[in-house]
C-alpha cells in the first residue's frame, strides 16, 4: 500500500494532518459553529427558482466577475454597517476559506510570512502552509485578549507580509477592540507595509459594530466575511471580502477563471433577498448565546466573553476527556486543542438545553 510519505509531497506537508472537525452522527451537533436553523421554506423555493433559471445557461461559463452578486453583497454591507462600499470594493469566493487562500496567494507565498494571534482560527495557519507562506504564531494574554504591545513588538520584529486579526475570535469568542485593530494596522504599516486581514466571519453575532468603517483611508486593510454563519448557509460555500478596489484587482491575478459556479451565484443571490428573515434568526441565536454564557457560569464553569455564535468554556484538567463525556450524552462540542477549554456552538433552545444538561452532569462528576 502506498502511503502519503511514499509520495514526493512538498517537505512542509510531510507528517501534517488535514483540517478535520469530526462529522459524527449524533443527536445534537454543536461543534462547527453552524447555524442550527434550516433555511425558511420561502427561501428554499426562491433558490429552486433561481437555480432553475441558471440551469438553462449551464452550457455557458458563469459570470466570471460575479457582478450582480458582488453588487448585492456591497449593498448588504453598506446597509448593515453604515460604511458605503460598492462592487469595486467587494470580492467573493467559495467560502471565506477560499478568500483567505486567494489573499495569501496574492500577498503571501514562498519567502513571505503571515502572523496570527493564537489560539485563533486554525485554517489561517493551514492555508499559510498550503500556499507556502511562513507562519508566525503571535501571542495572546491568558484571558485570550490580544496583548497589543506584545503584538506590536512581534510585528516589528518579524515584519510579516500578512497580519490576521480574527474578530470575534474563533475559538475563544471574544471581539478585538477597534483601537487594538487600528494599533496593529499602524504597526504593520510601519514595519513593512503589510496587508491586514480582519476576519469577521462572526461579525453579525457581535454586541459591537463591524470594523468595516476602518476601511476608509486604509488601503492595506481587508475585511473578510462569510454567508456560512449569519446567513445559515454553510453548505453554500460563499465568502467575500471588502477592501480597497486595488486589493480586489490584485486578487484577480490568482483566482481561477469562473471559480464561482452559476449555481452558487444564483443560490447566494436568493439568500440575499431574504436577509431580513435570516438576520432575525441571528437575533435569536445571540440571545441563546448569552443564555449559554449565563447558565454555564451559574453551573460553575469559566466562560470567555463571547461576541460570536459559540462559547468557550472550561476549565478542565483534561479537556479531551470532558469532550468525550459530553459526547457520551449525545452532544458533540469542539475540542480545539486549547488546553483546558472546549467550545460549544449556540444551537436551538432545545439543543442548548440538552447541552446544558450534559454540562450539569459533567460538573457533578467533577465535584
Ligand atoms: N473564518 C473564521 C474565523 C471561521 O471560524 C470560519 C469557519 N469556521 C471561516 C473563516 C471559514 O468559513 P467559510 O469558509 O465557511 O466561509
Amino acid at each position: 500500500m502506498t502511503r502519503i510519505d511514499d509520495l514526493p509531497v512538498r517537505d512542509e506537508l510531510r507528517g501534517k494532518s488535514p483540517y478535520g472537525a469530526p462529522q459524527l452522527d449524533v443527536p445534537v451537533r454543536l461543534n462547527t459553529n453552524e447555524n442550527p436553523y434550516p433555511l425558511p421554506e420561502a427561501l428554499v423555493e426562491r433558490i429552486a427558482e433561481r437555480v432553475r433559471d441558471a440551469a438553462r445557461n449551464l452550457n455557458r461559463y458563469p459570470d466570471r466577475d460575479a457582478v450582480e452578486l458582488r453588487t448585492r453583497l456591497a449593498e448588504y454591507l453598506t446597509k448593515t454597517t453604515g460604511h458605503e462600499v460598492g462592487l469595486a470594493h467587494v470580492w467573493a469566493a467559495n467560502g471565506s476559506n477560499e478568500v483567505i487562500q486567494q489573499l495569501l496567494q496574492t500577498f503571501g507565498g514562498p519567502g513571505r510570512t503571515a502572523i496570527g494571534f493564537e489560539p485563533s482560527y486554525s485554517m489561517h495557519t493551514l492555508i499559510a502552509r498550503g500556499t507556502g507562506t511562513g507562519w508566525i504564531s503571535g501571542p495572546r494574554n491568558d484571558d485570550f485578549t490580544i496583548d497589543v504591545a506584545a503584538a506590536e513588538r512581534a510585528i516589528a520584529e518579524h515584519r510579516p507580509d500578512v497580519v490576521f486579526v480574527t474578530t470575534p475570535n474563533n475559538p475563544t469568542g471574544n471581539a478585538v477592540p477597534r483601537e487594538s485593530v487600528i494599533a496593529l494596522y499602524e504597526a504593520a504599516q510601519a514595519a513593512k507595509p503589510s496587508i491586514v486581514v480582519v476576519d469577521e466571519a462572526y461579525a453579525e453575532f457581535s454586541h459591537g459594530d463591524s470594523l468595516l468603517p476602518l476601511l476608509a483611508g486604509r488601503p492595506h486593510l481587508v475585511v473578510s466575511r462569510t454567508m456560512s454563519k449569519a446567513f445559515g448557509a454553510a453548505g453554500l460555500r460563499l465568502g467575500y471580502l471588502a477592501a480597497d478596489p486595488a486589493v480586489v484587482d490584485a486578487v484577480q491575478l490568482v483566482r481561477l477563471p469562473y471559480h464561482l459556479s452559476a449555481v452558487t451565484q444564483a443560490t447566494a443571490l436568493a439568500a440575499l433577498e431574504h436577509t431580513d428573515t435570516l438576520l432575525g434568526y441571528v437575533e435569536q441565536l445571540k440571545s441563546e448565546r448569552d443564555r449559554l454564557v449565563v447558565e454555564l457560569r451559574a453551573l460553575g464553569y469559566d466562560v470567555t466573553e463571547s461576541d460570536a455564535n459559540f462559547v468557550q468554556f472550561g476549565r478542565f484538567d483534561d479537556a479531551h476527556a470532558a469532550w468525550r463525556r459530553i459526547l457520551d450524552r449525545g452532544v458533540l462540542v469542539r475540542d480545539n486543542g486549547v488546553p483546558g477549554w472546549l467550545r460549544v456552538t449556540a444551537g436551538t433552545p432545545e439543543e442548548n438545553d440538552a447541552f446544558l444538561d450534559a454540562a450539569r452532569e459533567l460538573k457533578k462528576e467533577q465535584n
